[in-house]
């Protein structure tokens, strides 16, 4: 166990121990299209999708872990998307904090490690699925056009999301 009370796994979910295998908020575990970094990552559909990870691997049917980590949730009747991993060094907001439609990019190196939503989908499910296929998106595409690889655009994109804003956590 580490210091936090997570558990480290492997991308199959074992431990250390023999025949322990650990899974979902208590896992320190790679973290599949953010170069295997290990994380514990405290969401509802990665722990779910643990479970059957987990299950697999016990059952002899050697599965690795590739899924891109996706948080969602609804507060006050707005739904919260969440995709990736990792610390950013910029946050780049299109659209509006203020009325809560919006999408953002976490950038690092050059690279977009992770994207938020409130009001935009499906541009966070369509990053999920774009990471998935290995693909990755670089701060300098995003500065060129922020909505070049998008594949499902949200209705009237164009007007509602173009604000832009940059924020350095
Ligand atoms: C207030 C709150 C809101 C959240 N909202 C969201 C959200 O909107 N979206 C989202 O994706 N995620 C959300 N999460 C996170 C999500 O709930 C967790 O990521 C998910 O439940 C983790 O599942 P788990 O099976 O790993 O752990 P848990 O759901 O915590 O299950 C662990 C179980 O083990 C039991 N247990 C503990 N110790 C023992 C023991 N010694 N013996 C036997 N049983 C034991 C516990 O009682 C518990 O039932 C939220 C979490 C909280 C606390």
């Amino acid at each position: 166990m580490l210091d936090d009370g997570s558990i480290a796994v492997d991308k199959y979910l074992k431990t250390n121990v023999e025949n322990v295998y650990a899974g979902g908020d208590i896992a320190y575990a790679p973290v599949f299209g953010s170069n295997d970094i290990s994380a514990a990552i405290g969401h509802f559909s990665l722990a779910h999708y643990h479970g059957k990870i987990a299950a697999l691997n016990i059952c002899a049917k050697s599965t690795p872990l590739n899924t891109i980590p996706f948080f969602w949730t609804t507060l006050f009747g707005k739904s919260y998307r969440y995709t990736g991993y990792g610390k950013p060094e910029k946050i780049k907001i299109y659209g509006s904090l203020e009325n809560l439609e919006f999408f953002a990019y976490y950038i690092k190196g050059g690279k977009v490690i992770a994207m938020s939503s409130v009001g935009a989908d499906p541009i966070v499910a369509d990053f999920a699925n774009f990471q998935h296929e290995g693909k990755s998106l670089t701060e300098a595409e995003v500065n060129t056009n922020p909505f070049g690889w998008i594949r499902n655009k949200p209705k009237n994109f164009e007007e509602r999301f173009q604000n832009e804003s940059i924020v350095n956590p």
